[in-house]
């Protein structure tokens, strides 16, 4: 499913440049426009799902995949350790509805609850 006014969704299209830094046949990962880390890269789903929690439920093993790939990119980019953030919903900060981990890595993290 691709959803026409879904930035992510153009972003897999082409439609939208965004640096790429890792892809498989179902998972993209690219930089993100405003990083907060040395490395902070974002991956998605090529198919569009809302938000982590109906990820989760319609396809785990894509979710599982998103995790692979989020591996992979610490490893090339940093030293294997990142943090991994899913914004679950608009009060828990998330602004894009299609679900993205962020991927925090590069640098020593403090730990910022709010
Ligand atoms: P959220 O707040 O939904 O968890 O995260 C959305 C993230 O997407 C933000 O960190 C924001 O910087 C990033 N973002 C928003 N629009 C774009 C875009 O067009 N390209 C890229 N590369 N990142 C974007
Ligand atoms: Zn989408």
């Amino acid at each position: 499913m691709s959803e026409t006014d879904c930035i992510f969704c153009r972003i897999v299209a082409g439609e939208i440049p965004a640096v790429k830094v890792s892809e498989t046949e179902r998972v993209l990962a690219f930089n993100d426009l405003n990083p907060q880390a040395p490395v902070h890269v974002l991956v998605i789903p090529k198919h569009h799902h809302g938000d982590v929690s109906t990820l989760a439920a319609a396809d785990p093993g894509l979710l599982a995949e998103m995790i692979e790939v989020a591996d992979v990119v610490s490893m090339e980019r940093a030293d294997g350790q990142y943090r991994l953030i899913f914004n679950n919903g608009p009060r828990a900060g998330q602004s894009v509805f299609h679900v993205h981990a962020h991927v925090l890595a590069g640098a020593e993290l403090g730990w910022t609850p709010a």
